[in-house]
């Protein structure tokens, strides 16, 4: 009864939960809102400790992807899926392939493709099950990665955060601590280097760690020892809610903007951010450019120049957050959520419109 209530509360669509035991496959995918258009959202596979983890993270995540889009102006609700799986061992091509009959049987009101723990061998397989899916590689008529377009739109908001912040939008010489090395961070750390920022990389997995030595001048600290590297930009680019009452106090830094979905354990955590005068890029705001990449699929043919073009627009929807936060005196996130709510609710407003038979 509780799911049922905050369902209702936060304006939940539907949770389907499904199970298949010749497989190993334990997963839910959950519809947040689809009043700007089908649910886009990546498939999460992670080790949750727990059924109850897993329920959260999605549901956090299908409102978050909601938001999301809305703030970026795409015609798309917001989902999400997650398989309680290791991302390393647990996966195989039956597993992927029964996630994928999953999606099919929500005829559309669901899109997925990749997050967290899946790759795109495993998009591949869920592409012999369902055509509800964005993210092929380019060469099998997709858009490709999503984690290129994520890490540009990052570090585009994170400009505009440096412009507000010392009057200036060059991150050369910036120090910026990333938590994460994975896909998006990799992207990202990419362009932090091009931009001669300063990078120092944390990861609870060695491959990754491997990973981020092949950067030049990057220096390694422990996961723990991230929260309290001093730096300028703190770039949480790993899973949600690291950002909390226990972390944000470490903090040493002037500002916050990673790629992470769910970066603030509970809204409470973006007024402590306030009062400690560290700004904060609200995650789905800077984090857009996979969606952006993605959704340029649907219904057209995927132009990367576009994608690019529109994902620069962060730049300036980062700027409208922060100037509304200082008009009307509350939280960047207060304020992302605003710019976020007032799309879909105009936009339900316009479902009331008959609009005619496209026939005869
Ligand atoms: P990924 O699996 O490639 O990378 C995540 C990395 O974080 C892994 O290397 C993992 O070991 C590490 N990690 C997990 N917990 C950690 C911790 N406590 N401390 C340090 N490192 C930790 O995933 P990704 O696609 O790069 O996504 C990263 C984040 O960005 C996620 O929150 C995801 O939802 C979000 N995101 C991804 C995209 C995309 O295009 N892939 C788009 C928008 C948002």
């Amino acid at each position: 009864m509780r799911i049922l209530e905050q369902m209702e509360k936060l304006g939940y669509e539907q949770l389907c939960l499904f199970t298949d035991p010749n497989v190993s496959l334990r997963a839910f995918i959950c519809i947040h809102d689809t009043t700007l258009g089908p649910a886009l959202g990546g498939l999460r596979i992670w080790k949750y400790g727990t059924e109850e983890e897993a329920l959260t993270d999605v549901m956090r995540l299908a409102r978050a992807m909601t938001y999301k889009s809305a703030a970026a102006g795409l015609s798309l609700g917001g989902g999400k899926a997650v398989i309680i799986a290791d991302p390393y061992q647990g996966k195989s091509e039956a597993m992927m392939r029964a996630i994928g009959r999953c999606v099919e049987s929500l005829n559309g009101r669901y899109i997925t493709t990749e997050d967290v723990g899946a790759n795109a061998k495993d998009l591949e397989y869920i592409a012999q099950e369902t055509s509800h899916l964005v993210g092929l590689p380019l060469s099998q008529g997709g858009s490709g990665d999503t984690a290129p377009m994520t890490g540009f739109g990052v570090v585009t908001g994170m400009k505009a955060c440096a412009k507000e912040v010392w009057g200036d939008d060059s991150l050369a010489g910036r120090t910026i601590a990333i938590q994460g090395f994975g896909k998006v961070a990799s992207e990202t750390a990419k362009l932090l280097i091009k931009e001669d920022a300063k990078l120092i990389v944390a990861d609870i997995n060695s491959q990754a760690i491997e990973e981020s030595r092949k950067l030049p001048e990057v220096q390694i600290v422990s996961p723990d020892e991230i929260y309290d590297t001093q730096c300028d930009i703190f770039c949480p680019c790993a899973l949600g809610g690291t950002l909390n009452g226990t972390t944000i106090p470490k903090l040493k830094c002037s500002i916050v903007a990673g790629g992470a979905n769910n970066q603030l354990l509970a809204p409470a955590d973006a007024h402590t951010l306030q009062d400690r005068h560290i700004l904060y890029a609200p995650d789905y705001i800077i984090n857009a450019g996979g969606v952006i990449n993605a959704s340029l699929e649907i219904g057209q043919t995927y132009d990367s120049k576009v994608s690019e073009e529109k994902t620069s627009q962060i730049y300036y929807t980062m700027e409208h957050v922060i100037w509304r936060s200082k008009r009307e005196d509350i939280t960047t996130a207060t304020a992302a959520d605003r710019l976020a709510e007032e799309r879909i609710k105009s936009a339900a407003k316009g479902r009331n419109i008959y609009l005619g038979s496209s026939s005869g």
